[in-house]
């Protein structure tokens, strides 16, 4: 059986750090994954260019069932390092809205950055390998493979959420979790569309396509302002991506679909200009015409703007900027970015990532209950994780 000091099982954004960081610091370390290729999310992320980072990482960026669980490997490798790792490599990147950094060329980029660290660490990357086994027998853990046994002294898994099967997602972390006696929290997914209900498609799905600005509520008053894509299955777009991780079935959602905008007061002065208009006109200065005839009545949007009554300019207010819907459902771990949910932050130590109850074993990136929003915060959390944990395991 062959020896290393750490196994870590899971190539993607985390492992790979993780594997860098403990083969500079000496450690002989396997790092092993059954897909054909490492970082596979990591390609096809920010649309293959990787929103690696961002400028501003916080702990309030992100959901966990102890919100100060984070804190600690945030603080010890902040975005700014991962900032200067690219620069190192003569990545370029460029800076979006709110501070997403995405690589200038691809995605392919990050993945290149990573497998190089790890080689110069003396981290030896084996892919195509079956896990089919993780055993302890006294302070000696053996992991069983397609490809052979080995023995370390630390087991890190680093197997990622459930979003996207079909890139090689697999419940491995949670089932190792629950073998070592860890807690697992209920898993959903999360930074993913809404589907509609039947009676909504009808009506909305022909405005599929269309994008406007938006601040969207969810029903425990977190909101997002971005922009809302409608989509034929339902609701996309950031703002929605990020209000998904804060709803749960059965959930309406609030709408503003003219943010920082008063509708009551330009229909006011719209009135005063130009009182025989009509409102689908007046309106359509400001939303497309097509959402407005999915939202209105063709009756009410046939009124001149001075023939609407008081209730009736009330309600179209209260429609644009608390348009209420309840949504069907997600569009689940198929297309989701990431995983809500998952070990336990009460089982692990916050600097090392370390099982409070199995020494030697540890959990990092988003097999954890942690989970960032939209923004290139998830890639943050896997950076950072993977080095608090390489510097001890
Ligand atoms: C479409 C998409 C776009 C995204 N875009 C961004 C973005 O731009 N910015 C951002 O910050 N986040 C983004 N994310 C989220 C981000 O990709 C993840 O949060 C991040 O990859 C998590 O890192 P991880 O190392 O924990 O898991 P992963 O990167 O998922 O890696 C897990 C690894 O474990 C391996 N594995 C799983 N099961 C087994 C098993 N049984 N045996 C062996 N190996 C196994 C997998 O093959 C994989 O290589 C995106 C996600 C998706 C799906």
């Amino acid at each position: 059986m062959q020896k290393y000091d750490v196994i870590i099982i899971g190539a993607g954004a985390a492992g790979l750090m993780c594997a860098a960081s403990a083969g500079y610091r000496g450690r002989n370390v396997l790092l092993l994954d059954h897909a054909k290729q490492a970082g596979k999310k990591i390609l096809i992320s920010g649309g293959g260019r990787c929103n690696f980072t961002n400028r501003k990482v916080e702990p309030n960026n992100f959901l966990c069932a102890n919100p100060h669980f984070v804190k600690s490997a945030l603080a010890r490798y902040p975005s700014q390092q991962f900032i200067e790792l690219v620069e190192r490599h003569g990545v370029e990147y460029h800076e979006r809205d709110h501070g997403q950094l995405f690589c200038n060329d691809s995605a392919k980029d990050i993945v290149k950055i990573l497998m190089t660290e790890c080689d110069w660490a003396g981290a030896k990357v084996q892919l195509r390998t079956e896990i089919l086994a993780v055993t302890k027998k006294d302070d000696t853990f053996e992991v069983s493979t397609s490809n052979g046994d080995f023995s370390c002294e630390s087991v890190v898994i680093a197997t990622g959420g459930l979003s996207m099967p079909k890139l090689g997602a697999t419940p491995f972390g949670y089932r190792v979790a629950e073998q070592f006696g860890l807690t697992v929290l209920p898993t959903r997914a999360g930074l993913v569309p809404f589907t509609w209900h039947s009676d909504a498609k009808q009506k909305f799905e022909q405005l599929s396509g269309i994008a406007v600005p938006s601040t969207i509520t969810a029903q425990d008053g977190t909101q997002f302002s971005e922009a809302l894509l409608f989509t034929h299955r339902g609701l996309s777009g950031p703002a929605i991506l990020q209000i998904s991780n804060y709803w749960q079935p059965g959930e309406a959602i609030d709408i503003n679909l003219l943010p920082n905008q008063d509708l009551a007061e330009l229909l006011e002065k719209q009135l005063q200009q130009t009182p025989k208009q009509s409102l689908k006109n007046a309106l359509a200065q400001w939303l497309p015409k097509r959402l407005l005839e999915a939202l209105f009545d063709e009756t009410l949007l046939a009124k001149s703007l001075n023939q609407l009554i008081h209730a009736e300019r009330e309600q179209i207010c209260q429609q644009v900027h608390h348009w209420t819907i309840l949504m069907n459902n997600t569009e689940g771990y198929r297309t989701a970015e990431v995983t809500l949910g998952g070990v336990d932050t009460d089982e692990l130590s916050s600097k090392t990532f370390e099982s409070k109850k199995i020494p030697g074993l540890y959990f990092i990136g988003e097999v954890i209950d942690v989970t960032g929003h939209l923004g290139g915060f998830n890639f943050s959390f896997a950076w950072s994780a993977g080095v608090a944990c390489g510097q001890a395991c």
